[in-house]
């Protein structure tokens, strides 16, 4: 079969490689849809840690073509979505249910091989069934909405609260929906693209702020802004500094600020502690999808968040390694990987 194949920091080919079987607990899926991330940037530029050689892609769906002897509940053609962070299940972290935070994970398309290929092997338990009707790019956004959904929870939002979502890319996005999902009425985005403020206002944005226009805090939470004073939720999702300072200062007082973007490591940015204290801000991390990918793939199956007007392109296995070592294009939001295309 054909398979991407990351052979070191900075080298990254098409080649052909031996069709995986399943083990005993495994299905054996082919691939239908695989979204490119910027974690597979991050792992071609030696930006994020992994063995090589490897192969990416984490964001996945397919058709099972083999199930292992031990596998119940899944049969051969099913369509399902692969959760790729694949927990211990005994070490500290993951007893106390706290899977994301497990010491040994051990994540498909990053330790062990992904979804960029014609197929990919996972264990059973990481997979969840997706209808036989599903668009089959669709699936390929479960990941990424499981990501996005527990920033979410972890927010609590009332319905009726006020939210601001910082970076109009598929996170961002993909939040902007759940957040009205979850009864916010005002949903605000700000990000600088003029096509991601329209397509965010389409998807259920109440507003749209450009911050290279002005200043963001006084867009929003100044006394003539979008909503005097502050939200209640304020989701970071564009990793940089800037998004990151303006979190605490777009949250009201008992507001909370939800780190959703990755910022590079070691990156410092400035905060008041006194804000901090005197206005009972809650600043939070969420990292990953613990216990949220089978409800991202209930979300995708019953077409509650729309996903296909985020697909940007959709290349072959042949196009993929030069996608994955170039920044993304202008204006473009999710580029999927689709074996067979070509
Ligand atoms: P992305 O496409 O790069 O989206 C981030 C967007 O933020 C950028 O495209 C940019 O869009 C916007 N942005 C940059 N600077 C900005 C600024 N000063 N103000 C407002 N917006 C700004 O990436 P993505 O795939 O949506 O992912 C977003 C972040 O989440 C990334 O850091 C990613 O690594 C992270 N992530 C985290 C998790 C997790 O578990 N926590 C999971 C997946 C991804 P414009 O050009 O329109 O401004
Ligand atoms: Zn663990």
């Amino acid at each position: 079969m054909k398979a991407v194949r990351l052979e070191a920091v900075g080298s990254i080919a098409l080649r052909e490689v031996d069709k995986p079987s399943a083990g005993a607990d495994d299905l054996l899926v082919r691939i239908e849809a695989c979204g490119v991330c910027g974690t597979d940037r991050h792992l071609f530029h030696g930006e994020f840690p992994c063995k090589p050689p490897v192969t990416p892609g984490h964001e996945f769906s397919g058709i099972i073509e083999a199930i292992g002897s031990s596998v119940t509940g899944f049969s051969v053609g099913d369509r399902v979505t692969g959760d790729p962070n694949i927990a211990c299940g005994r070490c500290p972290y993951c007893h106390a249910g706290r899977v994301n935070l497990c010491r040994n994970l051990n994540a498909i398309g990053i330790h062990r091989d992904g979804g960029f290929a014609d197929y990919v092997v996972m264990p059973q338990k990481q997979a969840f069934r997706l209808p036989p009707s599903l668009k089959p790019t669709h699936g390929a956004f479960c990941e990424p909405l499981a990501c996005c959904l527990h920033g979410v929870d972890l927010a609590a939002i009332k319905p009726g609260g006020s939210v601001v979502v910082l970076g109009g890319g598929v996170i961002g996005l993909l939040t902007v929906q759940l957040a009205r999902l979850a009864g916010a009425k005002t949903v605000v985005l700000s990000t600088r693209q003029a096509s991601r403020r329209a397509l965010a206002e389409e998807l259920g944005a109440t507003a749209s702020v450009d911050p290279g226009a002005g200043d963001v805090i006084d867009a929003i939470a100044g006394p003539d802004g979008l909503v005097p004073g502050g939200v209640d939720v304020v989701f970071e999702c564009a990793g940089v500094r800037d998004t990151v300072e303006q979190s605490m200062r777009l949250a009201k007082a008992g507001g909370t600020g939800v780190i959703v973007g990755v910022v590079p490591q070691g990156m410092q940015v400035a905060f008041e502690p006194f804000d901090l204290l005197f206005r009972e801000l809650k600043v939070l991390g969420s990292f990953l999808n613990p216990y949220t990918h089978g409800r991202a793939a209930e979300l995708i199956a019953t077409g509650a968040i729309e996903v296909d007007r985020l697909i940007s392109r959709q290349v072959t296995l042949e196009e993929a390694p030069a996608v994955i070592a170039n920044p993304p294009a202008p204006g473009e939001v999710k580029v999927l990987v689709v074996p067979g295309r070509g």
